[in-house]
């Protein structure tokens, strides 16, 4: 008998948008049709989590919350801690008037780099160099499990970036100088959200599975391309540049359903893009046809106007007209609640771009699933951090990595080292340092200092676990020349390069080698033979110290598994990484990109030596 879920039925009003077996456009014209104005504001609206309460997603009906960079990090909170934080906000929302569900928002661009213990994968740029798009797809499946084992449903990533210019402090979270590459590596949006099932149309948001996640292409669009590479700067570039450079991976992402976009900080041709309705509104939802959210960046919409004279009703007008349609406000709601709400009201903003936004916003959460499943629970806590996910990230450390110099030619290499040697120098200030290898948005949004608030192995605890076990390894930071030279060593291995930055904190207009780097590299170089493993976000000036050194090796911010670098150090694996980028001589010659007319780099676009595996395992 049926008897009583008929009745339950009967007592209860039936509503279409919360019958699942209806068809989803359905169920949001049906919601749509039911919210006020207030609670279209609020879906909108997202907040960052140290600045909103349960009883605020209820109040207000709130769309969305995110754990930003600048947000308070959580540094030593578990799996099952972030899904109670994320299932408490949940409950404000669905105890709203219409119980709709909120959707959370992280910064996992490296893996889920916010959460204690969670796999670190190589950033963007290493990725850049492996070539390999279908281990950029795993490391998003990877990526997703570990989200949303924390309760979390939304990543902003992937960063499409086409960095023009490493003097930009994001270098490193581009794949690529190159389009193509970008283009080729928006393979982590099918690995973050699932495989657009066959025959459904392009353009519409897709994430499939309760271990997938909502993925978000940014900045949308040209933030790799402004002058010297000054973040949220500005972009000079005819519509002809724009088409071949900085668009063609929206493309590809939208073609692959990505759910979201974020609009860039950045102008293009001196207007902010987050008041570019000819681009956000015309092209991107027009011409490319997106049928998910975009959303603003971080306080995007608080910067189209600046203090002393910022006037945030006409920034609010202006970035909604552009076709914005979730903002990061995040830390003040009450005022962008108003000032929306009052515009539409005052028909300053029509009714239907309202509509626009919202549908848009629904269409990601009832694609996804959330209005049936909107709680998180600890069944996959394990995946953080997981071995399986710690085994792919040291295979991408592998892949990632560029070999430039090996011996003075090809009849002298000097890698892949020996294991069975009498004893070994480690050195310099990268070697035993888990924040400098993983870089910018680790733990905190700069990154760590020192090796406590995550999991990982470093490069000096790698080459132990690699060397034959009668090897003597003797590690310091920075040694003296002379008991260098008296020791005797076989050879070193150094590892230098740059200190964790992110985003405009890393700009950087001179690229040298930050001290003591190239004191550590003379010297140990100047009296045992040696290896030097770059540490950095982008390529630095090193032409001045190539002569010393016996072998260089570019291992961009590797992140967690630092045995991936001694895997092929000794040779258990070969070389294969490419540059992802144009390695420059001096500053002067910024920017210099592939195809350039005077290209005349220290390597080209493309360089990589390789070495062939000389133990059993590759
Ligand atoms: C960055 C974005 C990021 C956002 C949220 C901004 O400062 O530009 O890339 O997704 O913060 O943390």
């Amino acid at each position: 008998c049926v008897c009583a879920s008929m009745a339950a039925d009967t007592s209860s009003t039936y509503m279409i948008y919360k019958d699942p077996k209806q068809p989803m456009n359905n169920r949001i014209k049906d919601l749509l049709g039911r919210m006020t104005l207030e609670e279209k504001v609020g879906q909108m609206t997202q907040l960052d989590r140290a600045a909103v309460t349960p009883q605020i997603m209820k109040d207000y009906s709130i769309g969305s919350i995110l754990s930003g960079g600048g947000s308070v990090p959580r540094v030593q909170a578990t799996p099952q801690e972030w899904v109670d934080m994320v299932n408490s906000f949940q409950d404000g929302s669905l105890s709203s008037r219409l119980g709709i569900p909120m959707i959370y928002g992280i910064d996992a661009v490296h893996g889920h780099n916010n959460v204690y213990k969670a796999t670190l994968f190589p950033h963007n740029i290493g990725l850049g160099a492996t070539r390999d798009p279908e281990l950029v797809k795993r490391i998003g499946v990877a990526t997703a499990k570990e989200v949303r084992a924390t309760g979390i449903q939304y990543a902003f990533a992937p960063c499409i970036a086409v960095c023009r210019d490493p003097r930009w402090g994001r270098c490193y979270e581009s794949y690529s100088e190159d389009p193509s590459i970008v283009r080729a590596m928006t393979e982590l949006i099918p690995g973050l959200q699932g495989d657009l099932p066959a025959g459904m149309s392009k353009g519409v948001p897709y994430v499939g599975g309760k271990d997938k996640v909502a993925a978000c292409a940014k900045h949308f669009v040209g933030d790799g391309g402004t002058t010297k590479g000054i973040n949220e700067n500005n972009t000079i570039a005819d519509w002809h540049q724009l088409l071949s450079i900085h668009m063609p991976a929206y493309y590809d992402s939208i073609i692959k359903g990505v759910s979201t976009i974020m609009v860039s900080y950045s102008s293009l041709n001196g207007v902010k893009m987050h008041t570019n309705r000819p681009l956000v509104t015309d092209f991107l939802k027009g011409k490319l046809r997106f049928r998910g959210f975009v959303i603003s960046d971080w306080q995007g919409i608080d910067k189209i106007t600046y203090p002393p004279h910022a006037n945030y009703t006409l920034s609010v007008l202006e970035g909604i007209q552009a076709g914005i349609d979730m903002v990061m406000v995040p830390l003040n709601h009450t005022e962008f609640i108003d000032i929306l709400t009052s515009l539409v009201k005052n028909n300053f903003i029509p009714m239907s771009r309202i509509d626009d936004a919202v549908t848009r916003i629904l269409r990601v959460k009832f694609v996804m699933g959330l209005f049936e499943n909107p709680m998180g629970d600890y069944g996959m806590v394990d995946q953080v951090g997981s071995q399986a996910h710690r085994d792919l990230a040291r295979e991408a450390v592998r892949k990632s990595l560029v070999l430039l110099k090996n011996g003075d030619n090809a009849d002298s290499p000097v890698l892949p080292l020996p294991k069975n040697v009498t004893r070994i120098l480690v050195a310099g200030s990268h070697a035993n340092n888990l924040g400098r290898q993983c870089g910018g948005w680790t733990i905190t949004w700069k990154g760590l200092e020192g090796n406590n608030l995550t999991s990982g192995t470093t490069l000096l605890n790698a080459i132990s676990n690699t060397v034959d076990p009668n090897t003597e390894i003797v590690y310091m930071e920075n040694p003296d020349p002379a008991f260098v030279n008296a020791s005797k060593f076989d050879y070193a291995i150094v590892a230098v390069g740059e200190e964790p930055y992110v985003e405009t904190t890393g700009d950087n207009l001179n690229l040298t080698i930050p001290a003591p780097g190239p004191q550590t590299i003379q010297n140990v170089c100047g009296n045992a033979k040696c290896v030097v493993v770059l540490i950095s976000g982008r390529p630095l000036v090193i032409e001045p110290y190539m002569s010393q050194m016996d072998a260089l090796v570019a291992a961009w911010l590797p992140g967690s598994e630092g045995q991936g670098v001694a895997d092929v150090l000794f040779g258990d694996y070969g070389f294969t990484g490419k540059l992802p980028r144009t390695w420059f001589k001096s500053v002067d010659q910024l920017p210099m990109n592939v195809g350039d007319a005077h290209y005349d780099p220290l390597f080209s676009f493309g360089f990589g030596l390789t070495t062939k595996a000389v133990n059993a395992t590759a």
